[in-house]
This record gives structure tokens, sequence and C-alpha cells, in this order.
């Protein structure tokens, strides 16, 4: 077995003979002629000369082997639908897709802008975009016109895939008079728009753009479109960041560097074999949608489940009932649904059969140490939690198991993983701290490994002025993320760059005030801004969600329980990070993807206006922050 310490080493030190290797994990129609071409930085071009598709990889290639085999099972709780494909069947379906956003204009290099429910057809619909060389640029379905127009604008795609509804909670979501209105508000037109209908929400219909994909479909149903073979540098996709610190960015990927990437991720990180079965519950409008609900998975030869539908519905047991039946070896979530879970009845956890299970990764955001531990102790499967960003598309710290089993440490994402050089950065100087527990913004010397961003869509310069710094000799991509290293390699992530609070000329990371608030066995969640304070500089204020709340309808109650909340902090961290308050709060306010707006949550508690809230899930939460503030 090789160690996990020498496997590293090899990727940094020779690293095209690294990727050269894991280059032969996927199938090429041209072999590469150059490993990385790094003769212009920051811009990386990986596997230059070869050919591939991606598409290819995920479907065509599996059908020697495993044509029977379930390749996607998609199920909804909301319409109480379970629909199976094998790779025989997806593969037609892809096609029949692929003809008609042919017969609708779309080629090579051409953008679609993919904006669906969890659906089988939007993973067809993703599939058959990069079958045919066309990008696609999936918006998280439900984003309301404004994000949409914008995202349209900047796309500027030739065809438009979308739904008439989506579902949540219960309660039908109509898209296409979103996206009407989104068509309208934007200055780009996209020619045609392909309607997924789906009988949940009627649609008015504008004649000559908009088409119907069932009747399409059947004009179509013995289409025969094969792969475009593509330069490993052609781009696949464009895809937004979460929009957590501000206006969203839109990340170009390429081919040949993702597939690799991916195809090695499956088997160093996930050690994951073909025919296993992998659960991961986010959604396609998100990177972890993209590279491990759809094509990590599909390229390993793994049947994948896309969900659409609550963790909580019909009730808290419904993902571990998806467990059993689907005997899932993989799963895949983020911190923020387990804390869902853990304000549910624990009993759910027990109620299935989930021993086929081997891990629970979770990423996203910070995964608290109770929470971990909460998890690990209902499933009884390793917790590994894994850091990454939609710039990536792939962990940059996590644990690779498929190398050498490592043991997971709560509150640690893990190690570097391989191609990645993460170096530990004063934030003034940019001098490496080379030393073990050194706070530093983590960053990563380039080129950065395949498989992430190739540049701003559209825009070089962009990417180049906001992430990329020099330091001398070489040049380094920020992360933004604040974070330290053990003396045995093991990393913490302590926070953005933007959220390190100074009270009284103490710099805090608002992560570490959380940690010790959210293991008060009465807090399910919490979130620490630092807000301006005369005296102080910054004080620490807090919005925490406790798990039961039903005590708290009093002034009394909830005085109590802040004042038990802010002797834990004193006690763990000290009197300097006690939070100048604890609100409590019903829901805190975050992003669709679930993370924590905390840019919008700092600035109303400091009663300022908030900004940007395109992206925010659900208004009322920073309502309620408001009132609290007063
Ligand atoms: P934007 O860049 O538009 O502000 P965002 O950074 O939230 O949005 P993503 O790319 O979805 O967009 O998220 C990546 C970020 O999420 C990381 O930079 C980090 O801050 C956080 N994150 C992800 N995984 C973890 C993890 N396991 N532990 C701690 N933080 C994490
Ligand atoms: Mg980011």
């Amino acid at each position: 077995m090789t160690r996990y310490a020498d496997f590293y080493r090899h990727s940094i030190d020779n690293r095209d003979a690294f990727w050269g290797e894991q280059a032969a994990l996927i199938e090429w129609n041209t072999p590469p002629q150059q490993i990385c071409d790094y003769s212009n930085p920051p811009f990386a071009k990986w596997f230059v000369g070869g050919t591939t598709n991606l598409c290819h990889n995920a479907v065509d290639r599996h059908l020697k082997t495993r044509a029977d085999q379930p390749a996607l099972v998609a199920i909804s709780t909301e319409t109480d639908t379970e629909r199976s494909y094998s790779f025989a069947e997806l593969h037609a379906e892809v096609q029949r897709m692929a003809a008609t956003l042919q017969g609708l204009g779309v080629k090579k290099g051409d953008r679609v802008l993919i904006y669906m429910p969890m659906i089988a057809e939007a993973a067809f619909a993703m599939l058959a975009c990069v079958r045919i060389g066309a990008l696609h640029s999936v918006v998280f379905g439900g984003f309301a016109s404004g994000s949409l127009a914008s995202r349209i604008e900047d796309a500027e795609p030739v065809a438009v895939v979308s739904a008439d509804a989506g579902s949540r909670g219960g309660k039908v979501v109509p898209y296409k008079p979103l996206l009407d209105e989104a068509i309208a508000l934007s200055a780009h037109k996209p020619a045609a728009v392909l309607m997924v209908n789906r009988g949940l929400a009627p649609m008015d219909w504008q004649a000559g753009r908009d088409h119907d994909w069932a009747s399409l479909r059947e004009q179509h149903l013995n289409a025969s479109v094969p792969c475009e073979w593509v330069e490993s540098t052609h781009p696949s996709y464009t895809l937004y960041t979460s929009g957590t610190t501000g206006k969203p960015k839109g990340v170009q990927r390429d081919t040949g560097g993702y597939t690799v990437a991916l195809a090695a991720s499956m088997k160093h990180i996930f050690d994951a074999q073909a025919g296993q079965t992998y659960f991961a519950t986010s959604d396609i409008g998100w990177v972890v949608g993209h590279s491990y609900i759809i094509y990590g998975p599909l390229i390993a030869g793994m049947t994948t489940i896309m969900y659409e539908g609550l963790p909580t519905r019909p009730d808290a047991g419904v993902w571990w009932s998806i467990v059993e039946k689907y005997k899932v070896t993989h799963m895949f979530s983020a911190p923020t649904a387990v804390r869902v879970l853990k304000k549910q009845d624990p009993s759910w956890l027990k109620k299935y059969d989930v021993s086929s299970l081997k891990a629970l990764w979770l990423a996203g955001e910070p995964l608290d140490e109770p929470t971990a531990q909460w998890i690990s102790d209902a499933l009884a499967v390793p917790i590994i939690d894994n850091y990454w960003q939609t710039e990536t598309g792939w962990p940059i710290l996590t644990l690779a198991n498929g190398v050498e089993q490592q043991t997971t440490r709560f509150g640690s994402p893990g190690k570097a993983m391989y191609g990645y050089a993460v170096k530990i950065v004063d934030e003034s100087t940019g001098e490496e701290l080379t030393g073990p527990n050194q706070k530093g913004v983590v960053g990563i010397e380039g080129p950065l490994p395949p498989g992430c961003m190739q540049t701003v869509w559209r825009d070089d310069a962009r990417f180049v002025n906001t992430y990329w710094k020099s330091i001398p000799g070489r040049l380094l991509y920020s992360t933004f993320d604040w974070g330290i290293r053990d003396a045995d390699g093991y990393h913490f992530i302590l926070g953005r760059t933007d959220d390190v609070i100074n009270v009284a000329g103490h710099r805090l990371g608002t992560r570490e005030i959380e940690e010790s608030i959210a293991s008060h066995p009465n807090i399910a969640e919490v979130a620490v801004v630092g807000v301006a304070d005369q005296l102080k500089g910054q004080v620490a204020m807090a919005f925490a969600v406790a798990k039961d709340a039903s005590g708290l309808d009093s002034d009394a109650a909830r005085l109590k329980l802040e004042g038990e909340v802010m002797k834990q902090v004193d006690h763990q961290l000290g009197a300097v990070a006690r939070p100048s308050r604890v609100y409590f709060v019903n829901v805190l306010p975050k992003t669709r993807s679930g993370k924590l707006l905390r840019r919008a949550l700092h600035a109303v508690a400091e009663r300022r206006d908030p900004g940007d809230l395109t992206t925010m899930d659900d208004p009322a939460a920073l309502q309620q922050v408001k009132d609290l503030v007063g």
C-alpha cells in the first residue's frame, strides 16, 4: 500500500508524470501530447493535444461492460416518483436530448442555460450538451428572475432548457413565469426554449421560441448522435459561485482536465468501485451537483441518485430509507443538512438499515465538531469533511482513503489533496508560513491542478486580478479562507478572510466562537458576526437557533440560555470572545445552497443595508434579525 505522503509528494514534485498516469483513467480519442502547458501563468492548459468527451466517459464508455446496470435513479418525494435509467437507457435519452438541441440550432461552443428542478431530464440536458461540445450553464432552479436574467446576459445562451415547475416541501414553484420574466429583463434573447412539462403548473407558450420536450423527444426516439471529440482544453461548462461574499463569479471549466480530475477523485478520495451507488444530496445548480451527482459517479461506472425533496419530508428518515433501498455505498451531503436532521427526533436514524454505507462526506461550510460527532454516533460510519470551492471542482483538503486509510479529526477537513500545492501564507506580507499551527490565508501555488477553473467566463482579467497574487518567484491562488495546518498536515479552516473580527486588538475567527457556542446542548446552529463597537473596535454578536425552542417563549428563559452560552464561551475561549448578545432566531439567513449569508447578517446586525440578496433563500430570516437588533 502506498503511503499518502509519498503519493502527495510525487504529485507535486513530478507533476507531469503524476497527471500523465492519472490521464490513463479516462478514455481519449487522441492521447494528450503535453501534460501541462503553464507557459502563460496563471493560465494552465491540461492534457494539451488530447481529444476526448465528457459524455463519452460518463455514459458511452460503460456500454460495453454495464449497459443494463442502473446509471441514474431520479427520486422525488415531491411528486412521489422514482425513475431508474440503465446506462443503455441513459445513452438513448441523452442522444434524444442532443438531437433535439441540435434541431434547435445548438452547435459546438454554444451555451445552453439549464434552469431545472432535480429531475432526470436535467441530467440528460447536461450530458447532451457536453456530448455535442456545447457548454451548459446550470442555474439553480427557483432562483428569481433577476438572478436568472443576469446569468442569461452573461452566458448568452442559444437555448434554454427548463421545466414548468419545481416543487419544495409540497409547494409547487412555477418556473416558466420566472423564465419568461428573466428573458424579458435580459438584453440577450435565447433563440429557443425547451420545456419539460411535468404537469405541475400551467405555462404561457411563446410560439416560435418555446418547444415541448415530450413531442420533440418522440421525433428523435431513435436518434444517434455521436460524441463530438473536443480538445482537452475545450470548455465543458460555466457555473457561478454561491455568492456568499458578493457578486457571483462565472467559473469556466475545461473538458480533459475535469474528466481526469473526477476520475482520479473517485478512485483516490472516494475509493469507489463501478457498480456501487452514490447519493449526493446537493443540487445540480451547485458544483457538488456537477461533480458528484452527475459526472464523477457516472465516470466511475456507479449508479447515481438524484433526489428532489426535503430531508425531512415525508419524515426525517427519508434519506436513510433511500440508503437502505438502493444500498447506497457513498453519501455526500452538507453540514447544513445534518443540522436540520439534528433538530429532528434521533430515532429516525435508527429505523433503517444503513449498513451498506462506507462513509458520509460533508462539504460546503465548516463542519463543527458537535455536528460531526452527532452524525457519526448516529450512523456509525466515517464522517469525512472535505473542503473545496466552485472554482476548484473537486476537494482541496480531505482524506484520500483510496490511497491510504487515514483517520478523521473532527473539526479538520484533512490534508492537502494530491496536485494541490497548498500554502498557508501571511495575509499582509504574502510570505509562506511553514511552521505548524500558524494562522494564515490558504493559498495554492500555480498551476492549479486539472479540473479547476480555467478562467472567469469571458473575463481573463477578473480571473487574474481576483484570485492571483505574486509572491517572490511564484504565483499564488487565494482561496479567501483563513486556516492553519497542524504538525501532522491536518488543516483547519477558520473562516473566510473577511470573517475575522478584532476585539480590542485580539483577532478572533468567528468560526472558533461558533464552535464554542454550538457545543452547548441546546444549540442547533449559530452564526457569529463582528459588529462595530465604540470601545472595543468590534464585538462578537451571536444569532442562534435552539434545538428545543419550546421553553424559550419568555424573556427570562431566553436570558437564562444566553447567560449559559456566554459562560461557556468565557470558559472555553476567554471573556474577550464572549458575544455581546446572543439572539435566538427560528432560522439563519442562508443562500439557496444552504450557506450562511454572513455578509447580509453582518450588515443587518450593524443596521446597514444588506446589499445583494438575490441568492438568499428565505427573506423572513433576515427580517427576524432586523426586528431583534432593532
Ligand atoms: P462566493 O465565492 O460567490 O462568495 P462561496 O464561496 O460560498 O460564494 P462556493 O464555491 O460554493 O461559493 O463555496 C466555497 C467556500 O465554502 C469555501 O471557500 C469555504 O469558505 C467554504 N467551504 C466549503 N467547504 C468547506 C469545508 N469543508 N469547511 C469549511 N469551509 C468550507
Ligand atoms: Mg468563494
